[in-house]
């Protein structure tokens, strides 16, 4: 099948992709300041889906004058109240879900996920995203704090102001939703955005761009610049953007921070992960394998929270070993589109190389491939199998480095002292999990591991109601619920004297 060749790609996503993609400036669609595009391709067939208008400095200037404008008083956006925007927040949840498909496909055509899995998942939750905090814009509260001057009299409070205009970067994992978790807390505190999708998937932020237009949103509170990691770092180091919320490799993240410590805009850093999973022996086995299953994973392994190393007591680590291997030899690896499939390709070609040397290396260095290959699974497409690796050193690359593939790591541990050291004993700290039926060991172990989100017997289990970031180089800040709104507000203290 070719990209477009597909029976059952929607007419709404052929016209998509036939007009051209241009930057979203304001309310217009333009192509960038000097012209240039980038093709975005389908990784399954490899075939180009797209010519997208490439954003440079110069449309970041653009971008960021519309973006204050349509900010400062006495914009529309700078007037409309709280409940008209928690009106408009759900409108555009009712219209994201009434164009799931489209959005699914497009993600699906871009990203290489399963068309199943991007409506169930990213496009519902990007629905969902909008309708709580469509609830949250109404509830942005001040306190009034009592002050305590001998002999004089005060009415002191705090507001929650927005910061102003935002730059939100993110990743091709999940490219709708990463920009959802931004543009949603951000427009819900009376922020205006600029987004600059991942150049590997540009196309959902696009669309996204039209429908916010579409469901009322002002001209210039969205803007979107598709680009290269320059386009971002023009956007770090702009004057007139107030804060970047990234979300991206530790790498990336590290680079933002040096430039913003020059011109201290506020940032949040949503950044890598390696997820220790810890079963116990007195776990239900079962419930373990399939957690360590779907952690391991979810999203053919390119989820920064996603259980990539896998400790195992002693006593059952043959059994859990083998539970998982089977599963992920069960595993069908194929087209998104192909409702057969369980997996589709990784994101791209450098992706697919990144991960399959990883593989061969380990394996030259003594680990054991217990299931999958560190062959690429088709001739075409940047297709890996789910694979599960043993005898592997804590010192070895596949163990200490964030992959971002399908490959899991099992050891074996024998104490919880050692279980725990070894799990902390990395720079990231986004996410863990214990496998327990005791609950003193659970909560305990869940206690002493060093990451932002921990889940006891279950893993994935989450909802937009919930904080979530990391701990050490995993990042800073937190997204979602109302600590995620937090972020995207400035806390004004006001003090009265009452004469
Ligand atoms: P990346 O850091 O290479 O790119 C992320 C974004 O940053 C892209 O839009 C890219 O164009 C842009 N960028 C690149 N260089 C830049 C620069 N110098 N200045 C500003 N922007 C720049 O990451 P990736 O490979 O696209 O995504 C994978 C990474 O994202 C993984 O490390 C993963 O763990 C992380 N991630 C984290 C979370 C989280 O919630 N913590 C979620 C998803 C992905």
């Amino acid at each position: 099948t070719t990209a477009t060749g597909r029976a059952t790609l929607l007419p709404s996503v052929r016209a998509f992709l036939s007009s051209p993609e241009r930057l979203l400036i304001g309310a217009d669609r333009v192509d960038a300041a000097d012209g240039r595009t980038f093709t975005t391709v389908d990784p399954s067939t490899e075939e180009v889906l797209a010519e997208v208008a490439q954003a440079s400095a110069a449309d970041v200037d653009r971008a960021v004058t519309a973006a204050r404008t349509a900010y400062e008083a006495p914009s529309p956006w700078s007037r409309m109240s709280p409940r008209e925007r928690s009106h408009l927040l759900w409108r555009i949840g009712d219209l994201i879900e009434a164009h799931a498909d489209e959005l699914a496909q497009l993600e699906a055509l871009d990203n290489g996920k399963r068309v199943e899995a991007a409506k169930t998942g990213d496009v519902a939750t990007a629905a969902e995203l909008f309708r709580y905090f469509a609830g949250w814009a109404t509830k942005i509260e001040g306190t009034t704090i009592p002050m305590s001057v001998p002999g004089r009299s005060f009415h002191a409070y705090t507001r929650r102001e927005p910061i102003g205009v935002v730059a939100a970067i993110v990743p091709w994992n999940f490219p709708l939703l990463m920009a959802c978790f931004k543009i949603v807390p951000a427009l819900t505190a009376g922020n205006t955005v600029i987004l600059k999708p991942a150049e590997q998937t540009p196309l959902t932020a696009l669309r996204l761009g039209e429908l916010l237009l579409e469901a009322g949103v002002p001209a210039g509170v969205v803007n979107v610049l598709p680009g290269y990691g320059d386009t971002g770092a023009a956007l770090v180091e702009h004057p007139g953007v107030d804060k970047v919320a990234f979300t991206g490799s530790t790498e990336v993240g590290k680079k933002i921070a040096a430039v913003a410590s020059g011109n201290l805009k506020k940032v949040s850093l949503e950044l890598g992960g390696k997820a220790p999973n810890i079963v116990f022996a007195d776990a239900d086995l079962d419930a373990a394998v399939a957690g360590a299953v779907l952690g391991g994973y979810f999203n053919e392994g390119q989820c920064c929270v996603n259980g990539s190393r896998l400790y195992v007591q002693r006593a059952v680590f043959d059994e859990v070993v083998e539970g998982v291997a089977a599963a992920a030899a069960a595993i069908r690896v194929g087209d998104g589109f192909d409702p057969s499939s369980d997996m589709g390709p990784l994101v791209s070609p450098e992706q697919h190389h990144k991960v399959l040397s990883y593989l061969r290396g380990a394996v030259a260095e003594g680990a054991v491939l217990c299931a999958g290959s560190a062959e690429p699974a088709r001739d075409r497409g940047y297709f890996v199998t789910p694979t599960l690796l043993t005898s592997v050193t804590e010192q070895m690359a596949v163990q200490t480095d964030e992959i971002f593939g399908p490959v899991v790591t099992a050891v074996a541990f024998d104490t919880e002292d050692e279980v725990v050291t070894a799990a902390n004993n990395t720079v990231y700290g986004l996410a863990a999990g214990v496998w327990s039926r005791d609950i003193g060991t659970a909560h305990r172990v869940g206690s002493r591991l060093r990451a932002g989100t921990v889940w006891l017997n279950t893993w994935h289990a989450d909802d937009v109601t919930l904080p979530r970031g990391g701990f050490k180089q995993s990042g800073w800040g937190r997204e979602l619920g109302s600590f995620g709104l937090e972020d995207y507000t400035e806390l004004k203290t006001v003090i009265a004297e009452l004469r």
